[in-house]
């Protein structure tokens, strides 16, 4: 694209970017399928998006509208401009509880809309499992749908009307009440009227979720309204800027029928059955979805309820019934009117499944919590499959095709039929009320025979769809995945009804090219494309299928938790959009900024990109082991797209058990920094931050000097200009009796009688806190002392002692001990890591026999983080062994009080406590048994926050060129901080986070040991 052409787009005053960071962020989307964009626009208004698409066309660029880029079939990508609308487009308005209606920017997400209509007894029907994510523009641009589509229907039929900005720039509004577009809609009306035996020949009734490519079925009952045509155009029409939406009421009761089956074939034919009962939803789950649920600790409460165990079974329907309250009213898709539809309450309707004879047994649930608990396993599903392990994944291709619920036995044998002669595993899960199962065939499409399977497998699927007169896209869109089939599915009289509608709307392919309609000369191919390539389900996949990804350098983490490889890991990222939520721990950065390339898939996607070549620019490369230069080549560890990926990932870990494939982005960053140090060299700075531990020793010797120098203005401000460490940001300040060292003092050589006590007996010894005798019933616990505890936070270590104390322990500490590594493992110092944990390893494992079972305990999650996680992954001998007696101090103190509640004894003291635990320990545990541990003491309510990283991430918050993140990132906790009632006392597990909330707030957090030691009697 030529400087001119995007001095143009610039000129409309939107902001659109061009620079390679950013064509790589939006060259992929949630399908297999990869396209280079020319660059990205994010309008913030309908004249902004009207002026970017005339300059577009202008200059010869095609359109690709964008949500979340969640979808699954390639057509959330494009070679022109991507107009990004979840940017900017946020805004909720004109709610009108009589009318049932509300208006949304297209960039509003499902979640953000049911959070604003969930107070007034409202909800947008239409249930997305991308619901965290998914843009109300996409949803509507991909028809899209869920599990309840038999009472909610398609995301069609809540459009009221679109205001949509058309490949001219014309900026229109269009709907049942809008007389806009009165040529194209007569236009479109006699076309579809002539189509009128051909679509009923080739569609017969019975299929709610088919999807003809554009809306003709719907539009021909409806003619007056072209939102029937606009909604699931795939934005291959027209831009959607904003929607008037219908709402619908929350039910009052819902209620869950499981019934287990002993094959697949019984579950579909019991799905026709209980069609009758008026479900709000049958959901089917087979056994190799299920199978992946075995020994995952957070799937075993699931599997207990279900017996899965016990009564092992094939497959199991889901049949969910809901109630509107005593009208016995619920929405009625078609009209989103409410009327009056069945006399049967949730119990009844239970009661009448309960009673039918189908199934090997069958299960009524209707608590809330246990409904739930049956619904992670089929919500899940997508995930526990994609998450699989090695080259071959399930893959999307075949995934949406849906026939009448009737044929559904038929046609699983038929697809069956085309599996097994290829040796194809496959699961068959979804909607089955709606006829329509996820089927993702396993593929390996980095391989050429996989790759010959996978064109086998889609032409025979299309072919036994037709066969039935099914739709082979129902959800998801055509895309890049199934435009090859469209004559097929549809024969030629209703493609050319489609195409003309293509051109009266976009008469010069603007939008989209080369979805639903294949790229060919009825239709002008992008202008900015070197060559047309065809849409075929084969062309344009992603790059690391069709030349593998090689690794240069040789990874020496062993990614244990999952994968056993980087490129492994890496992989798993299938572009699913799971980071880019608002909630939970992932991904803090993109929380706080919204920015495709602070997410954890943005950051995935350019490490594939740097690896694959297309990041930095060309010159000399210095090679990774030898050290010799090889010309021309893009250095894959080196470039401005890969330092905006990495430098700002916080290595929180949150990602790790929040993304469904486990994808660790903090391990990937520390792998790829150690490649480029191990052949660069370590910059001063990352050499300075591995070695706190041993500034800590310095400075400890001389906390009169080190401490002043610390808080000395100008000697900041040229650390700030030689190291980059921020002036605006407090240090912490060292001790002036090191931990250890008061330790020593107190109890060395065993505890020592306070002056004038008797002698202690072998059971009775004295505590180094010195409140007089205590029993050392438990024997020995050894306390980490951490880094932070030893040189800055004494009383913290001191506070942990008397709880231990208290509890009848003898306390210990690892003299020799070193720092744990992470600040090394942080900055990608894995030779100083590695080092570090060898010595720690081996201290702990060689302990006199007192102490070689004993539990050791973590005040500091990141160090405890690092013996029970890192350690493995830096393959240090006999740490697995050593990480099953690392424990954090608080898990270990709330354990032994759930057994025994009298074991200590506290002041009774009303007081509201909120409680922010450290990502590292949230990433490996759920944190609910610290607001237990704090509401063990008696008076005390105790909350756990809803935050995730604090921001300051070790030394990251320290950095100039990073605070200003930090405190972005922060924010979060803050605001959680601040809806806190007054009064409220913060307790934070992690040094950094105490750092934090007290450099941006006059509050001082406490860790939990202070507030226990504070509460003993
Ligand atoms: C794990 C997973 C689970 C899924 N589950 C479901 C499910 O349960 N039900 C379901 O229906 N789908 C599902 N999908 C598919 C996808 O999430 C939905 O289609 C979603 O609605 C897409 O929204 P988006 O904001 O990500 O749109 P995008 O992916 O960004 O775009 C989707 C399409 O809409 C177009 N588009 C986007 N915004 C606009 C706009 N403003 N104007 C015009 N065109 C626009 C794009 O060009 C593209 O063609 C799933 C996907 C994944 C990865
Ligand atoms: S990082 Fe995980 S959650 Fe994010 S897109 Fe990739 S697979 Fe999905
Ligand atoms: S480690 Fe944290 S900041 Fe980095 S990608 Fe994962 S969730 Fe985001």
């Amino acid at each position: 694209m030529t400087s001119a052409q995007q001095r143009k787009i610039k000129q409309t005053g939107c902001d659109a970017r061009f620079d390679n960071l950013t064509r790589q962020l939006y060259a992929t989307d949630a399908s297999i399928y990869q396209i280079e964009p020319i660059g990205v626009a994010f309008p913030k208004s309908a004249q902004q998006a009207s002026l970017v698409i005339r300059a577009a066309a202008d200059a010869g660029l095609s359109v690709t509208p964008r949500g979340a880029g969640t979808s699954l079939v390639g057509n959330a990508i494009g070679e022109g401009l991507i107009i990004d609308f979840s940017r900017y487009n946020r805004q909720i308005s004109d709610l009108d509880l009589e009318k049932r209606s509300v208006r949304v920017g297209a960039g509003v997400v499902l979640d953000q809309l049911n959070d604003f209509l969930r107070p007034h007894g409202f909800c947008f029907g239409p249930d997305v499992a991308t619901s965290s994510r998914a843009t109300l523009g996409g949803m509507i641009a991909n028809n899209s749908s869920g599990a309840r589509c038999p009472i909610y229907g398609t995301t069609a039929d809540h459009v009221r009307s679109l205001e949509i900005v058309m490949a001219d720039g014309r900026v229109k509004k269009i709907g049942e009440t809008h007389a806009s577009l009165r040529t194209e809609r007569a236009k479109i009306e006699e076309l579809v009227r002539a189509a009128k035996s051909e679509m009923a020949e080739r569609w017969p009734p019975g299929l709610i979720k088919r999807w003809p490519g554009y809306g003709i079925e719907r539009f021909q009952r409806a003619p007056s309204d072209l939102t029937n045509i606009l909604a699931g155009s795939e934005g291959t029409l027209a831009a959607i800027f904003s929607a008037e939406l219908k709402i619908s009421p929350l039910p009052h009761e819902k209620g869950l029928g499981l019934i287990f089956f002993a094959s697949v074939g019984e579950a579909m034919q019991a799905t026709v059955e209980l069609l009758d009962l008026k479900p709000a939803a049958i959901e089917h789950i087979d056994r190799p979805l299920l199978d992946q649920t075995k020994g995952q600790l957070h799937f075993q409460a699931a599997r207990d309820l279900l017996e899965l165990d016990t009564k092992p079974c094939e497959a199991i329907l889901i049949v969910e019934f809901y109630d509107f309250g005593g009208a016995r009213t619920r929405p009625r898709f078609e009209s989103g009117d409410m009327s009056p539809h069945s006399k049967s309450s949730v119990a009844e309707k239970l009661s009448i499944l309960q009673s039918k004879k189908i199934g090997l047994r069958k299960k009524i649930l209707t608590d809330a919590a246990q409904m739930n608990l049956a619904w992670s396993v089929r919500k899940s599903g997508l995930s526990l499959l994609t998450g699989r392990v090695g080259p071959a994944k399930p893959v999307a291709f075949i995934e949406d095709a849906a026939v009448r619920p009737a044929q559904l036995p038929e046609y699983v044998r038929g697809l069956q039929s085309i599996m097994d002669p290829l040796g194809l595993e496959a699961s068959y899960y979804g909607h089955a009320a709606s006829g329509l199962l996820h089927v993702r065939p396993v593929l390996d499409l980095h391989s050429a025979s996989d790759l010959k399977k996978f064109r086998q497998v889609a032409d025979q699927t299309s072919a036994l769809v037709r066969q039935f007169k099914g739709s082979l896209s129902a959800e998801h869109g055509v895309g890049i995945a199934r435009t090859e089939y469209m004559r097929d599915q549809l024969g030629d009289e209703l493609l050319e009804v489609l195409r003309e509608i293509k051109r009266t709307f976009d008469p010069k392919n603007i939008f989209n090219p080369g979805k639903i309609f294949e790229l060919g000369s009825a239709l002008r191919a992008d202008r900015t494309a070197q060559r047309a390539v065809p849409t075929k389900i084969d062309n344009h996949l992603r790059e690391n299928f069709t030349r593998p990804l090689e690794l240069l350098f040789r990874p020496v983490l062993a990614f244990a938790l999952k994968d056993r490889s980087f490129i492994g890991n890496l992989e798993q990222c299938n572009g699913c959009g799971g980071c880019l939520k608002q909630t939970g721990i992932m991904c803090p950065t993109f929380i706080a900024t919204g920015e495709e390339v602070m997410s954890t898939r943005g950051r995935a996607n350019i490490i594939r990109a740097a690896l694959a070549g297309r990041c930095g620019v060309r010159g000399h490369v210095r090679a990774f082991e030898s050290g010799d230069m090889s010309p021309h080549s893009k250095d894959p560890l080196k470039s401005e797209e890969l330092d905006a990926a990495l430098s700002n990932c916080l290595s929180c870990k949150g990602c790790t058990p929040e993304c469904p494939s486990n994808v660790n982005l903090a391990l990937l960053k520390a792998e790829m920094l150690h490649a480029r140090w191990r052949r660069d060299g370590l910059p001063v700075r990352e050499r300075i931050f591995s070695n706190v531990d041993m500034l800590g020793r310095i400075s400890c010797a001389m906390p009169a000097l080190a401490n002043p120098i610390l808080e000395f203005k100008p000697l900041r401000g040229l650390i700030e200009t030689a190291l980059g460490i921020s002036a605006k940001r407090s240090l912490p300040h060292y001790a002036r009796e090191r931990f250890d060292k008061w330790f020593a003092k107190n109890c060395s050589g065993g505890p020592r009688a306070p002056k004038g006590a008797h002698p202690p007996t072998p059971e009775l010894g004295y505590g180094v806190t010195g409140r007089g005798p205590i029993q050392k019933k438990r024997g020995h616990v050894i306390l980490w002392d951490d880094t932070f505890v030893r040189y800055h936070e004494p009383h913290i270590g001191i506070a942990a002692v008397r709880v231990l104390e208290a509890l009848g322990f003898e306390v210990a500490l690892v003299k020799n001990r070193r720092c744990c590594g992470r600040p090394a493992f942080s900055v990608g110092n894995l030779d100083a890591a590695a080092k570090l944990g060898k010595h720690n390893v081996s201290q702990l494992s060689t302990l006199n026999s007192q102490l070689s079972a004993a539990p050791i305990l973590f005040l500091e999650p990141s160090c405890w983080s690092m013996f029970v996680e890192d350690y493995r992954e830096l393959k240090i001998e006999n740490a697995e062994e050593v990480a099953k007696r690392c424990f954090l101090f608080e898990k270990f103190v709330d354990d032994l009080l759930a057994h025994e509640p009298d074991a200590l004894q506290f002041d009774n003291r009303p007081a509201t406590i909120a409680i922010h635990p450290h990502c590292h320990a949230k990433s490996i545990v759920d944190p609910a048994f610290m607001g237990q541990l704090a509401e063990r003491l008696p008076g005390r309510k105790a909350k756990v926050l809803d935050t995730a990283c604090c921001g300051m991430a070790g030394a990251f918050g320290a950095l100039a060129e990073k605070y200003d993140l930090s405190v972005q990132v922060g924010q979060r906790l803050l605001d959680a901080i601040d809806d806190q009632p007054r009064g409220t006392e913060i307790i934070a597990s992690g040094t950094s986070c105490r750092h934090q909330i007290t450099d941006l707030t006059n509050l001082h957090p406490k860790h939990m040991a202070e507030l226990l030691a504070e509460a003993i009697v």
